[in-house]
C-alpha cells in the first residue's frame, strides 16, 4: 500500500530498470511520467533481455497496470513495436493504459532533432536524436498534440498546421528543407490511434482511485538527477524533468502520496553523452570499466555509443539523493568492481584552490573541477551470487558503508548483477 518512486541519483543508466522490474512483483501499477523513447532501461528475466524504450518496465507481469502517464513524451511507433516484440518472445499480453493527456512525439521532432544536431555540430548536447527536445519545445509553446486530438481529425489537422507554421519557415530558410504539409502527416497519424485506441483513458482518475484503494503504485523515473532541466547540468540535461518531485505531476496524482523513494545509485559512474563528468577515466582504466560493466559492457541501451566510464562521485551523488528527497538508495553493479585491487572513490573536487565536498559546482565551474580521490580496499571474487548483506566480503560491505555515509542515506538494497534475483535485501 505504499505509492514509490524509484529514480536515478546519477546521470542515468544506474539500473532502474532492472531494480523496477525486481520491485515490480508487488505493484499493481507501474507508472512512466516523464520522457520519451529516448529512455533505456535493460532488463534479464526468464522471457530474455529486453531494453525498453517506451514501455513501463512492469510489462512482465501480465497482472500489472502499466500506465502511460500525462507527463510523458508518446511515441506511438515505438510502443507498439515493443509490445509487439514482447509478444512475439512469449511474454503474456501486458495491461497498458495510455494518457488521453499524453503528447505524441511527431516525426517532424525527430526531424528538427536531427537537423538541429547536425547544425551545432561540435557543439551538439548529444541528442539521442529521438525527437525529445523539439517535443517538449513544442509542448511548453503549447504547440503540442495530445492523445486526444487524435480522435478528431479537423482539430489534428487544425493543431499540426499551427505547430508547422513557424516550423516550415526554418526548414525552407534555415535548414535548406522542403516544407511539411500538415495534411500529408494525418494518414499515418490516423492509422497509429485507431491501434492505440483500445489503450486510452483517463489514467490520472485510474491513479486517484488506485490510491485512494490503497493499491501499490511504483512511479518509474528515467535518466537520473543530474540530467534534471533545473537542477543538473544543464544545457547537457533532459528536456523533462527526472526528479521523484515531478512524478506525482508526470503521473497525475496528489504531490503527498509518495512515501518511498528510491534512489538508484551505481557503485561506479557512466554517462552517455556530452557534459562535464569529474570523475571520468581515460585509456586504458575506462576500458577496462566499461568492458566489465553492466550485463555486457558499459553501451548504450538505445545508441550503442560507449558509456564514458568514472570512479564513484560522492559529491555528485550526494546531491543526486538530496534532489531526489531519496528516502532509501539502491546501489547497483556493486559485483562490477571486484576485479579492483583498490577502489577509487571521487571524495570532493578541487575547484579555484579549493576542496569542495558539500557543494555540487554549477555547469560552468564544472569544466574545471578535478576530482579528489581516495582508496578503498577491493574483495577481489565474485559476489554475484551473494543474497545478503553478511556474505559479501568485509571489503564489499565496507564499500557499501562508504556509499552510505557519503550519500547520507541509507542503502536499502544492492544489486549484484543484471538479473531479478540477483538482489541483497538490507
Ligand atoms: P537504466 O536506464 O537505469 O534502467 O539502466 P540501463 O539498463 O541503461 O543500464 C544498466 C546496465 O547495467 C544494464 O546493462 C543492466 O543490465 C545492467 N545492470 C543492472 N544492475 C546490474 C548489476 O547489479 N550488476 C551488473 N553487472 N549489471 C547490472
Amino acid at each position: 500500500m505504499t505509492v514509490t518512486a524509484i529514480v536515478g541519483a546519477n546521470w542515468g543508466d544506474e539500473g532502474k530498470g532492472k531494480m523496477t522490474d525486481a520491485l515490480a512483483a508487488k505493484s499493481s501499477y507501474v507508472v512512466r511520467y516523464q520522457g520519451g523513447s529516448n529512455a533505456g532501461h535493460t532488463i534479464i528475466n526468464s522471457y530474455g533481455k529486453f531494453a525498453l524504450h517506451m514501455l513501463p518496465s512492469g510489462v512482465f507481469y501480465p497482472e500489472i497496470t502499466n500506465v502511460i502517464g500525462p507527463g510523458t513524451a508518446l511515441d506511438i511507433d515505438v510502443l507498439l513495436r515493443e509490445r509487439d516484440e514482447l509478444l512475439a518472445r512469449g511474454v503474456p499480453v501486458p495491461r497498458i493504459v495510455i494518457s488521453e493527456r499524453a503528447q505524441v512525439v511527431l516525426s517532424f521532432h525527430r526531424l528538427f532533432d536531427e537537423l538541429e544536431e547536425e547544425r551545432l555540430g561540435a557543439a551538439s548536447f548529444g541528442s539521442t536524436k529521438r525527437g525529445i527536445a523539439p517535443f517538449y519545445a513544442d509542448k511548453y509553446a503549447k504547440l503540442g498534440v495530445q492523445v486526444a486530438e487524435l480522435y478528431d481529425e479537423e482539430r489534428l489537422l487544425q493543431r499540426l498546421e499551427q505547430s508547422l507554421a513557424a516550423k516550415n519557415v526554418l526548414l525552407e530558410q534555415l535548414y535548406n528543407r522542403k516544407p511539411i504539409n500538415a495534411r500529408d502527416l494525418l494518414p499515418e497519424l490516423l492509422e497509429q490511434a485507431e491501434k492505440l485506441r483500445s489503450f486510452v483513458c483517463d489514467t490520472s482518475k485510474l491513479l486517484h482511485d488506485a490510491y485512494r484503494n490503497g493499491e501499490s503504485i511504483l512511479l518509474e523515473g528515467q535518466l537520473g538527477a543530474l540530467r534534471d532541466p533545473d537542477h543538473g547540468i544543464y544545457p547537457y540535461s533532459t528536456s523533462s524533468s527526472t526528479l521523484a518531485g515531478f512524478a506525482p505531476i508526470g503521473a497525475g496524482l496528489p504531490p503527498y502520496a509518495i512515501t518511498r523513494i528510491i534512489a538508484v545509485v551505481k557503485a561506479y559512474s557512466s554517462c552517455v553523452g556530452a557534459g562535464p563528468f569529474v570523475s571520468e577515466l581515460n585509456g586504458a582504466e575506462a576500458d577496462e570499466l566499461r568492458r566489465l560493466g553492466g550485463d555486457a559492457g558499459e553501451f548504450g541501451a538505445l545508441t550503442g555509443r560507449p558509456r564514458r566510464m568514472g570512479w564513484f562521485d560522492a559529491v555528485a551523488t550526494r546531491y543526486g539523493c538530496m534532489l531526489q528527497g531519496a528516502t532509501e538508495v539502491a546501489l547497483t553493479n556493486l559485483d562490477v568492481l571486484g576485479y579492483l585491487d583498490e577502489i577509487p572513490v571521487c571524495t570532493g573536487y578541487e575547484l579555484d584552490g579549493q576542496i569542495v565536498m558539500e557543494h555540487f559546482p554549477v555547469t560552468a565551474k564544472l569544466d574545471s573541477a578535478k576530482p579528489v580521490l581516495e582508496r578503498l580496499p577491493g574483495w577481489k571474487c565474485d559476489i554475484s551470487h551473494v543474497r545478503s548483506f553478511e556474505q559479501l566480503p568485509e571489503a564489499a560491505q565496507q564499500y557499501v558503508n562508504f556509499v552510505e555515509a557519503a550519500v547520507g542515506v541509507r542503502v536499502g538494497s544492492i544489486s549484484v548483477g543484471p538479473s531479478r534475483e540477483q538482489l541483497i535485501t538490507r
